[in-house]
């Protein structure tokens, strides 16, 4: 077994790792309570009734109903039901979805697999900030379009979409609305009962919870088919003997986010103020990209002016000294040479767009490990790139996102009111 400590870890948007009231909550379904949800004894009682109380806590986050929880193996699962689900709920004709630019490829890959079975697929473009602009979709509209799916956050620069305008857009055209929302579940309220959205992608492993359970809101009365077949489990939705203990931890991690959000994002929010200040303030080449204001708590992408083409080395300086940062995403490592695709979307040249850092912080990171952060990178820029004494900035070409500035962020309520 290999062990390796992180000395600090910036890395919450890939994983969290698992909060250890959670690991206690799942112990007793990975030791004496081992029972098949749909056996009739006592074993099998006690498994479904720990997955009914997850499967309520789950609910509970995003203010939604019990039964409209979906339990899958992923987000990425989980939105793969969604889109083929509603794909296939409309077999008789093709249909038409409306995705962005800038989605994981949980969405855009699987847009891409429906593609090549016959589906019309429109992509809408992101501003600089990594917007997505809510008249682009209302002229993108068909007679035939069957779904609109936008994530809620982006996984690389972290912009919160105007999620509740767009799905109303979506809505008022009598058209389903799918919301990617596995970067942003549990980071702040989020409200079903008056979101206009009929199917949301959680994950429990961003919010620490485990890997290999996620989750797909249904409203009531959607209509979608199943793409995994078998024994009917999860109301038809996803057959497959549940996986109880990573349930039951992420009903843990779900109740966990709900109840310290308010105060974790206060946190989380001058953190990451200190560290923009530190970073993005003109005595270093680095500049923040993405909106400054609308973005999750805590999730910072940087560029570093000049060395674009250096951020892996960059990463692997700071990963040397114990620091753990993503040079994008995860899923990124699998293809290190590729720009990213969202960059890519909001205008980054392809040098620019293969060349960001990303700085999460998330409910283990301490102010600090913020100071180390600093200092650390500090240094490791100054050896590479001596520094002039001119203030550095976003290169020339690159506008100033909007509400530029470094002012404070928003007040959580700010959050709430985006929503
Ligand atoms: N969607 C977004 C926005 C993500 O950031 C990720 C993971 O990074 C996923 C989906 C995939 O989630 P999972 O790892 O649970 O499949």
């Amino acid at each position: 077994m290999i062990v390796q400590t992180v000395t600090a870890y910036f890395d919450n948007a890939a994983t969290t790792p698992t909060d250890p009231r959670v690991k206690e909550e799942m112990q007793p379904f990975l030791d004496s309570i081992f029972g098949n949800p749909s056996s009739l004894h006592r074993q099998g009682r006690l498994a479904r009734e720990a997955v009914d109380i997850a499967r309520g806590q789950v609910a509970a986050l995003v203010q939604a109903a019990s039964d409209e929880i979906v339990f899958t193996a992923s987000g990425t699962e989980a939105s793969n039901l969604a889109l083929t689900g509603l794909v296939q709920a409309n077999a008789s004709r093709p249909v038409h979805i409306i995705t962005s630019r800038i989605e994981h490829p949980a969405v855009m890959a699987t847009c891409a697999a429906l593609e090549r079975r016959g589906a019309f697929i429109t992509r809408l473009p992101a501003s600089r900030d990594g917007l997505i602009d809510p008249a682009d979709l209302a002229a993108a509209l068909r007679p035939d379009t069957k779904l609109v799916s936008i994530m809620t956050a982006n996984n690389i620069v972290g912009t919160l979409q105007p999620i509740a305008e767009l799905g109303r857009i979506a809505r008022s055209a009598g058209i389903l609305f799918h919301t990617d929302a596995v970067q942003a579940g549990g980071k702040f309220p989020m409200d079903l009962r008056s979101l206009p959205v009929d199917l949301l992608s959680l994950s429990a492993h961003k919010l620490y919870g485990p890997k290999g359970v996620g989750a797909l809101y249904v409203r009531k009365g959607t209509r979608i088919s199943p793409v995994i077949h078998g024994g009917g489990q999860e109301r038809g939705l996803r057959s497959a003997t549940e996986n109880v203990a990573g349930i039951v931890g992420f009903g843990c991690a779900a109740e966990i986010a709900r109840s310290s959000m308010a105060g974790e994002t206060v946190r989380l929010v001058a953190l990451q103020d200190r560290l923009i200040e530190g970073l993005c303030s003109g005595q270093l080449p680095a500049y923040l990209i993405g909106h400054r204001y609308k973005r999750l708590p805590g999730h910072i992408c940087l560029g570093v002016a000049g060395m674009e083409g250096e951020a892996m080395h960059l990463l692997l300086e700071l990963d040397a000294q114990g620091i753990a940062v993503s040079s994008g995403s995860a899923c990124s490592s699998h293809h290190l040479d590729a720009p990213s695709e969202t960059l890519l979307a909001m205008g980054f040249d392809p040098v620019r767009a293969r060349g960001s850092l990303r700085i999460t912080l998330g409910r283990f990171n301490t102010a600090d490990e913020v100071e180390r952060l600093l200092e650390i990178f500090t240094k490791i820029l100054r050896k590479l790139r001596p520094i002039s004494s001119r203030a550095a900035g976003p290169p020339a070409e690159l506008p100033a996102a909007e509400g530029g500035g470094l002012q404070k962020s928003a007040s959580p309520s700010a959050f709430k009111k985006h929503f």
